[in-house]
């Protein structure tokens, strides 16, 4: 129908991918399947590299499933004076938006300012202009200042306008961060050039007699003992928060460890109990930090926080100190807003892979002073390893790289063989990106739209997540209509739009291997879901993705405690047991 029949990425090619992956030599390993790893293995099949990219756990499981999940250019750290990074993120917003058009979606963020706090209206005045200006004109609407209180009633009823000065409005970009990594992998896929396998972990570098790095040993983390050698020309370590795991061999004058980690926690409400209109920007009443309280569609995203983490990289949560650091200004700045654990939906935390500033001995910078710029670093080995950035200069950060130091690697270790070294190949449209307006002229749609089988929320929604491909997932329940029938019945569609369909086609197009990967990091329902529906989900969830994946009732079972186990982690505010 729209051609992406053909191109499946399913779970049970897993098996296909591993083959590849200890059979053949690649030209560039790379280590990490966040969005980091993703763009570098898109960039690099579209300069005609073969690539294999392979992630200890699902992709997209590190910081790349929790972030604020925005495109966008930054606003907060034009106090910072980091006027390129900012220039650079909003460019790569504007091409995100332009190019992916479904899962990129435009969201205006109110930032007010209030008697006492230090962003007065001159400041307000000169960030929105410089936020205008450093985008040259080039964002879908240009922000603004007023200073009319009236116009805030107006706008947001909800917002107190006790010491209200007047506000500014900027536009940016809301999306699912982990969609947008694994349609970056299905790209690479695609291209036929990119072998890419979840729950492969890469346990130490394979060197050559010079010394030099020439591959990496792979452990299967479904099939114990399973250990292999990739074999690649260059290999890549884009593995976030775990880079210095795998960093040895450093340059002179880099600190003993690379990342900082720093943890920020999110919290979920449904848009009726915190009513806001637009998004907001507001500053802490506690330490005047800059935070965001976020609509998306139908529910109410609130973060993020920024401290210094030591505990487990692999599991991040939420505490209840987190929150209400969180909540206590919102309540102050929205008084009607029921903003309570006993109104959260969910939570969830994720640690930032900065890069460690290099300064002085005994100097401390804070946490939101490091700077979310990249760094790349070439060890003495060979290895080539990225980390720090954003989100939404993925596809800069993967251009670098290859530009700096992968092309010039290339032409020493893959003699004989050309790449294209352009700039801004990978600044193309997504294949799966649609417009709403071609969504809505497409034949099906409309016979959907007017049969009343799906209501406006659900095709809505399929729409934002998959664009082209919701066209096939509304086929297929043509063939099979139990697949309309919703995966949380007990809500309503604007707060769970989500039909089973979603799920037979997460399997054979998205390549997950365990229920986690599919309600947390393809259907967004994790963290969107009050735990107490949990596990009715899973269980139906459980059950179809089980029939297509061979799993029997003692899988399914394990399957289901793994993941309520996930949930209850990310569930400081609900006590109860999730069955
Ligand atoms: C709270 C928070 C909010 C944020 N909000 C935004 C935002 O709104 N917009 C924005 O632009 N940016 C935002 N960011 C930053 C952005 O999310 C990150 O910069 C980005 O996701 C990092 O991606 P990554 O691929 O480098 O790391 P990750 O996504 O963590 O990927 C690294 C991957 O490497 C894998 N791995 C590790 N070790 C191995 C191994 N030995 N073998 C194989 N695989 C391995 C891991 O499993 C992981 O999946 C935010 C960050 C945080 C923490």
């Amino acid at each position: 129908m729209v051609g992406i029949e053909a191109l499946p990425f399913s779970s049970t090619d897993r098996e296909t991918m591993l083959a590849k992956l200890k059979s053949e030599e690649f030209d560039i390993l790379i280590i990490g399947g966040g969005v980091t790893g993703a763009g570098i293995a898109r960039d690099a099949t579209l300069r005609g590299f073969n690539v294999a990219i392979v992630d200890k756990n699902d992709f997209a499981f590190g910081t790349s499933s929790r972030s604020s999940k925005m495109a966008h250019g930054g606003f907060r750290y034009l106090k910072s004076f980091e006027f390129g990074l900012v220039k650079e993120s909003e460019a790569e917003r504007n091409w995100l938006r332009n190019d992916y058009p479904n899962l990129v979606r435009p969201l205006p963020i109110v930032a007010p300012s209030f008697e006492g706090e230090k962003y007065t209206m001159t400041i307000l005045k000169l960030g929105v202009f410089l936020y205008n200006f450093l985008d040259k004109g080039k964002n879908f609407r240009k922000g603004y200042t007023v200073k009319d209180i009236n116009k805030v009633k107006e706008m947001e009823q909800g917002l107190t306008t006790n010491g209200l000065r007047g506000f500014g409005v900027i536009y940016d970009t809301n999306i699912d961060d982990g969609r947008l990594t694994i349609e970056s992998i299905k790209e690479a896929v695609f291209s036929g050039k990119c072998v890419a396998a979840n729950y492969v972990k890469i346990t130490r570098l394979e060197h050559d007699a010079a010394g030099k790095c020439c591959g990496a040993w792979a452990s299967d983390q479904e099939k114990a003992g399973d250990e292999f050698l990739v074999k690649a020309r260059i290999v890549v370590n884009a593995t976030g928060i775990w880079t210095d795991t795998l960093l040895q061999n450093k340059p002179a004058g880099y600190p003993a460890k690379i990342i900082r980690p720093t943890k920020g926690v999110h919290l979920i409400f449904k848009q009726e109990d915190v009513p806001i209109n637009n998004g907001f920007g507001i500053t802490s009443h506690i330490d005047g930090r800059f935070y965001f309280v976020l609509r998306r569609e139908n529910h109410v995203v609130i973060g993020t926080t920024d401290t210094d983490y030591k505990e487990d990289l692999d599991g991040p949560a939420c505490t209840k100190e987190d929150a209400e650091y969180l909540l206590s200004t919102v309540r102050l700045k929205f008084p009607g807003a029921k903003a309570d654990f006993e109104h959260m939906v969910g939570s969830y935390a994720g640690v930032r892979p900065l890069a460690a500033p290099r300064v002085k001995e005994g100097e401390t910078p804070s946490e939101s002073s490091v700077s979310r710029n990249h760094e790349i670093i070439r060890s003495e080995d060979d290895l080539v390893s990225i980390c720090g950035g954003k989100l939404s200069t993925f596809r800069v950060m993967a251009e670098d790289l290859m530009l700096k130091e992968v092309l010039p690697l290339a032409k020493v270790k893959i003699p004989g063989k050309t790449f294209d070294s352009k700039k801004n190949i990978a600044r193309k449209p997504y294949l799966m990106g649609m417009t709403r307006q071609a969504f809505d002229a497409e034949p099906i749609v409309k016979e959907f739209a007017t049969s009343g089988k799906l209501d406006g929320e659900q095709l809505a929604h399929l729409y934002r997540q998959y664009g082209k491909a919701a066209l096939l997932i509304l086929a297929s329940t043509k063939e099979e209509p139990k697949l309309l029938e919703p995966i949380v019945p007990s809500e309503p569609s604007k707060y769970a739009p989500w039909i089973l369909a979603e799920v037979t086609f997460t399997v054979l197009h998205d390549s997950p291997v365990h229920l986690v990967d599919i309600l947390a990091r393809r259907l967004e329902i994790q963290w969107m879901v009050h735990p107490s529906k949990q596990a009715a989900a899973a269980r139906l969830v459980a059950s179809l993705a089980g029939s297509m994946l061979g799993w029997d009732k003692a899988r399914q079972a394990q399957e289901i405690k793994d993941y309520l186990a996930y949930v209850q982690r990310n569930s400081f505010f609900y006590d109860k047991p999730l069955e």
